[in-house]
């Protein structure tokens, strides 16, 4: 069963209970999950390589902020960027998760 982020999260409200039985792009069994205003959401590694990009990509060029530019002048480079910065910092927050479900039992207890 994929977990709910404990740490990094941006609303850490969700429990491992609340997790998704469903990739949301293709409905196989997720790796992760990350809590959303509506419920958690899960996505499994291979969609989260090959399509949450394309999803990423789609809400840039069509953000509120960009609305009033061609697609020619949306600034890509600081949106790579953003994404960037952000991977590292979750992918450190997971990291921390995982090390702390390893050493500390009565966190991975909580989880079952
Ligand atoms: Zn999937």
């Amino acid at each position: 069963m994929a977990m709910i982020p404990t740490n990094g999260a941006p609303d850490d409200n969700s429990s491992a209970d609340d997790a998704p039985d469903t990739c949301i792009i293709c409905g196989e069994d997720p790796d992760g999950a990350w809590p959303g205003a509506t419920g958690p959401v899960g996505v499994c590694y291979r969609c989260a390589l090959e399509d949450l990009p394309g999803l990423i990509a789609e809400a840039v060029t069509r953000a509120r902020q960009f609305r009033e530019l061609s697609p020619l002048e949306v600034n890509f480079q600081e949106a790579e960027d953003e994404i960037r910065l952000n991977f590292w910092k979750q992918a450190a927050a997971a990291m921390a998760g995982r090390f702390r479900e390893a050493t500390d039992p009565q966190s991975a207890e909580d989880l079952d």
